[in-house]
């Protein structure tokens, strides 16, 4: 294996596309060293991306290398400057201030850039020490693959590493580092850094960059800058719908964490949608719920309103931005109404569906039922047998309203003679059996500061196909426990 090392490191080689850009756009900057770092989980599937499998982790150089200890002689170091609105307010410059790129990889699939979470201290940490804990890691690592495997949006995670080196949040935690995969890291608040400071030369490197690395199909448009902007909404609106669909909460939707690629992006205080409430606000440290459920697809165009401002001076008129912004609410629109009649299992379009499912989303919320069993449960129903129902009516708490939207149901499953037995199969394959539970994160996560990485590795594996049924993980696709209630989840991390 040390020299099967060895020889990786000869052959691994690291591109830095974004450092040869000029230095407005970044530090230079080594990672700062954990003490005796070990490696907790590897993604084999993230790490097939750049050609890596979880076997090489055995060897402490790539444990060193993924932590920050070691600097691989290709690799040129940088954290990123940017800036953002956080919580609706302009909040000047923030920047990378604990993740550090170290150029990207290319490989046959793909060019992926990998950066180090938790790092150490840059110029851009403020008032931060630089670093993540391990609770907050094992969080962001397990659920960008859990995205993944949702075949939602996602940036990627490669590794966890850990070390025992203290980190000081409302107690005494221990420090670890995630290395995340993506394209590009570049976000909404990178273009509102220039386009408020005033430096447009930097704003149209950055936007051609951007443009030019991971739109060049657009290179060919009448107006790449229009093309951009309506492909940038586009993706920003579908990937939100996808979160509506599957109940996923982000938690902290300000600029500086919207990817300009429409990838979900920074995993914080997320949730996972159990008793469905539409107000749900799942970041405890949002106190007027501006990011809770049901606003999400309304921040997500709050958040396109502030990337298209930083565009208009490569697109003309503030018109031309309105109505590229407009494309907005129909994008979601259209994108949600498709997902959900997947999820409900019906494969035409009717003018009466929109009653259906508004009236679910009314019966759901008022007897809080738990989002994911419901869907997936919703499958087992057959159109001429009533008994076939019961595990889905056992959820509700006011079961007559079920009855009644399920005769509903029935009568639009007919009119479009749907068959039990193929409904059953597609619904399985777009509503989750499991689902990154709070209470399961919570569980693995205190174990691991145990010492004991068995349950976030278990985790791993369960989310990657969370469609599939998997017998022996029955137990991990229950209700939540009583306990779990008590869990709350804040920005510290
Ligand atoms: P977030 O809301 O977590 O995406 O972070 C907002 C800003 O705070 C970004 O500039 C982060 O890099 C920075 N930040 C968060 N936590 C830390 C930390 N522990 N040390 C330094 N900077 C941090
Ligand atoms: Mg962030």
């Amino acid at each position: 294996m040390k020299k099967k090392i060895a020889q990786l490191f000869k052959t691994l080689k690291f591109e830095n596309s974004f450092s040869n850009l000029n230095p407005v756009f970044y530090t230079p900057l080594l990672p700062t060293k954990l003490s005796n770092p070990y490696i907790i989980s590897v993604s084999d599937k993230a790490s097939s991306l750049v050609d890596l499998n979880s076997e090489l982790f055995s060897e402490q150089d790539l444990v060193d290398l993924f932590t920050g200890n070691l600097t691989h002689p290709t690799s040129k170091p940088l954290s990123a400057v940017y800036s953002g609105h956080q919580f609706g307010h302009w909040a000047g410059q923030l920047g990378d201030g604990r993740a550090i790129l170290l150029g990207n990889i290319n490989s046959s699939k793909g060019s992926w850039e990998l950066q180090l979470k938790g790092a150490g201290i840059t110029p851009y940490s403020r008032r931060g020490d630089g670093r993540a804990v391990l609770r907050s890691s094992i969080r962001e690592f397990l659920c960008s693959e859990a995205m993944f495997g949702l075949n939602i949006p996602t940036t990627r995670a490669l590794c966890i590493t850990g070390s025992k080196d203290k980190v000081y949040r409302e107690t005494v935690e221990t420090a670890s580092v995630v290395t995340r995969m993506s394209p590009t890291f570049i976000r909404f608040g990178s273009f509102e850094h220039f386009y408020y400071k005033e430096d447009l030369e930097s704003l149209k490197i950055l936007t051609d960059y951007t443009i030019g690395n991971f739109y060049p199909e657009l290179l060919d448009k009448e107006n790449p800058y229009k093309a951009f902007l309506s492909e940038v909404i586009k993706r920003t609106a579908e990937m939100i719908a996808h979160w509506q669909a599957v109940g996923f909460m982000h938690g902290v939707m300000n600029t500086d964490n919207m990817s300009i690629l429409g990838l979900t992006l920074d995993y914080g205080p997320f949730g996972f949608m159990e008793a469905f409430n539409q107000g749900h606000i799942c970041n405890h440290s949002d106190d007027q719920g501006r990011y809770s459920f049901v606003n999400q697809p309304h921040i997500g165009q709050w958040n396109c309103r502030a990337i298209a401002q930083t565009l208009l001076p490569f697109i003309g008129t503030v018109e031309e931005v309105q109505e590229i912004l407009a494309e907005y609410l129909p994008v979601y629109r259209s994108k949600y109404d498709e997902l959900i009649h997947l999820k409900l299992g019906l494969e035409t379009k009717h003018p009466e569906d929109q009653k259906l499912i508004d009236s679910l989303s009314s019966i759901m919320q008022q007897s809080n039922v738990d989002f994911t069993l419901f869907f997936r449960r919703l499958s087992e129903l057959k159109i001429d047998d009533f008994e076939s129902n019961n595990s889905i009516r056992d959820l509700f708490t006011d079961r007559i309203s079920f009855d009644d939207w399920s005769v509903q149901y029935r009568r639009r499953l007919k009119l479009e003679e749907s068959i039990d037995e193929v409904r059953k199969v597609k619904m399985n394959s777009v509503n989750p059996k499991y689902i990154l539970r709070n209470y399961l994160l919570q569980v693995a996560i205190e174990k691991a500061q145990n010492d004991d990485f068995t349950e976030v590795n278990k985790l791993l594996k369960i989310i990657e196909t969370p469609f599939d049924e998997q017998p022996e993980f029955e137990s991990y696709a229950n209700l939540p426990p009583d306990w779990a209630s008590n869990i709350s989840v804040s920005c510290s991390s």
